[in-house]
C-alpha cells in the first residue's frame, strides 16, 4: 500500500514529495525595536554621560528587573556570560573547583567556569525536559563540587525545588542560566530566585534584547556588592567617585546607559511578548497530540515555560527517518524548523576534546574524561530534535500551518514504506 492510497487527499503530500507548501509567506516577525526605545536612547544621550554610575538608565533597568523577577537586588553586565562570569566570582568559585552544569547549553555557560580555573562537569538531561535533574547532578557530584549553573533550556525551568534542597543540604552554590527563561515562572515566582544568583541575557536573540547585555539578580546583599565589583574591576563606587582598591580579580562587564536605556523600554514588553508565546506554543502542544513518531516536550513540574523555542522529538524507529529530513521536509512547507539545536553536547567539542584552551599549558580539566558517550539522554535528543522557532509575531494562521505540516510530514513519512 502506498501512503497516496492511506490518505487520498492529494494536499497531504508534502512539499518534499512534490506536494504543494503548506505556507508561503507565513511566519513574519514584526519590528522588536521602536519609538519606546528611541525616546529612552534620547533621554540617555541627553544626560551626557552613559556611564552607568552617572546616568539613571542602568540603575531604573535594574529596578525594573528587581519588580519583574523579585528579587531584591539586580546588577546589570554587558552579556549573560559576563552576568554568570559576575556569579561565579561573587559566590567564589576557584581554580580547581568543580561546577556541574548541562551538556546542552551555549559556551555563555561555561566559558565562565573555565576562565575561573574551574571543572565544568556535565550532568545528563532530562528525556522528556531536556534539562538537568536532581538526580543526574547529584550523580556527578564530588567532594570538589562548589556550585551548580542550573540552565532552563527553552524557556523551561530545571526542578528548582529538588535541585535547592539538594545544593543546600551539601553547601554549594546553586545558580540559574535563565539566559532562554526571560519570564519563566517556576511555583508561582520567576525562575532566578531560587538560587543564589540568577542570570540572564539580552543579546540580540532572546526574549527581549539590548544588543548586548545581562543582569543578575540575588537576595543576599553580600552577593550583591560582589556582583557589582565583580562587574567594575573591584573598584567600589559611591556619591564621591572610585576607590581603587581592588582586593579580588574582577572584569570590566558593565552595561552602558544605551544598553540600559534599551533594555528598560524592552522590559515594558516582556510580559505580552511572553504571555504572546505561551498562548502560541500552547495551542501548538494540543495540535499535535497524538501524533506517530513524534514526542512533545514536558514542562517540568510546576513551570510555566516562556517558551524560547519549541522542541519536538523525533523517533527514528516510528517514523524511519531522523531529525535532519524531518525538519528539512517542514521547511519546504514554509515552517521554520532546524534540526539538532547545538549539534553535540559541549563536552564534545575541540576546546575540550583537544585541550586547547589554551595556545600552552594546561588548564584544570585537563584531568576530566571528556568522551562520546558521558551524558547518553542529551546525546540521544540532540540526534532526534527538531526545533520549531517561536516568535510573539506568530499568527493563529502560522499555528494552523505549523499543525497541519507537521501532522502532514509525520504521517507521510510513517505512512510511507521507504520514509
Ligand atoms: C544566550 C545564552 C547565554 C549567554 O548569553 P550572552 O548574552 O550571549 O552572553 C548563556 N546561557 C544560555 C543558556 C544562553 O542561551
Amino acid at each position: 500500500m502506498s501512503v497516496h492510497d492511506a490518505d487520498p487527499d492529494p494536499a497531504a503530500i508534502p512539499a518534499v514529495a512534490g506536494g504543494e507548501p503548506l505556507c508561503r509567506d507565513g511566519f513574519q516577525r514584526r519590528p522588536r525595536y521602536g519609538r519606546e526605545e528611541l525616546k529612552l536612547l534620547q533621554e540617555a544621550l541627553e544626560q551626557q554621560t552613559l556611564f552607568y554610575a552617572q546616568g539613571s538608565m542602568v540603575a531604573r533597568m535594574e529596578e525594573r528587573f528587581c519588580r519583574m523577577t523579585g528579587s531584591p537586588f539586580a546588577v546589570a553586565a554587558s552579556s549573560g556570560t559576563a552576568a554568570i562570569h559576575a556569579a561565579l566570582i561573587a559566590a567564589g568559585i576557584s581554580p580547581g573547583g568543580e561546577v556541574v552544569t548541562s551538556p546542552v547549553t551555549d559556551m555563555g555557560t561555561v566559558i565562565p567556569v573555565l576562565w575561573q580555573g574551574a571543572v565544568p562537569v556535565f550532568a545528563d538531561v532530562d528525556p522528556e525536559s531536556f534539562v538537568i535533574t536532581p538526580e543526574s547532578v547529584e550523580a556527578v557530584l564530588t567532594p570538589r563540587t562548589r556550585a551548580v549553573i542550573a540552565v532552563h533550556l527553552w524557556g523551561n525551568a530545571c526542578d528548582l525545588d529538588g535541585l535547592s534542597e539538594l545544593c543546600s543540604a551539601r553547601g554549594i552554590t546553586l545558580i540559574e542560566d535563565c539566559a532562554q527563561a526571560l519570564g519563566c515562572v517556576y511555583r508561582g515566582g520567576s525562575v532566578g530566585t531560587r538560587g543564589a544568583v540568577g542570570c540572564f541575557s539580552l543579546n540580540e536573540f532572546k526574549h527581549i534584547a539590548c544588543g548586548d547585555g545581562g543582569v543578575a539578580v540575588t537576595a543576599d546583599p553580600g552577593l550583591a556588592r560582589r556582583l557589582r565589583l565583580a562587574t567594575d574591576k573591584c573598584y567600589g563606587r559611591d556619591a564621591e567617585g572610585a576607590s581603587r582598591q581592588a582586593f579580588f580579580l574582577a572584569n570590566n562587564y558593565r552595561m552602558t546607559e544605551l544598553q540600559g536605556a534599551v533594555a528598560l523600554a524592552q522590559l515594558e514588553k516582556l510580559e505580552g511578548i511572553v504571555e504572546r508565546r505561551r498562548r502560541w506554543c500552547g495551542a501548538l502542544l494540543e495540535g499535535l497530540r497524538g501524533l506517530p513518531g513524534i514526542r512533545l516536550p514536558r514542562p517540568t513540574d510546576g513551570c510555566e515555560p516562556s517558551w524560547w523555542f519549541f522542541p519536538l522529538r523525533v523517533v527514528p524507529e516510528e517514523t524511519g527517518c531522523g531529525a535532519d529530513r524531518f525538519a528539512a521536509a517542514l521547511r519546504a512547507e514554509g515552517i521554520p524548523a532546524s534540526s539538532r539545536y547545538i549539534g553535540q553536547c559541549v563536552y564534545q567539542y575541540p576546546l575540550f576534546l583537544d585541550h586547547s584552551a589554551f595556545e600552552r599549558g594546561t588548564h584544570p580539566f585537563a584531568a576530566q574524561d571528556y568522551r562520546h558517550g558521558l551524558c547518553p539522554e542529551a546525546e540521544a535528543w540532540l540526534e532526534t530534535v527538531v526545533i520549531i522557532a517561536v516568535n510573539e509575531s506568530y499568527t493563529s494562521a502560522d499555528l494552523d500551518s505549523c499543525v497541519r505540516a507537521v501532522s502532514r510530514v509525520a504521517r507521510w513519512f510513517a505512512g510511507s514504506p521507504g520514509g
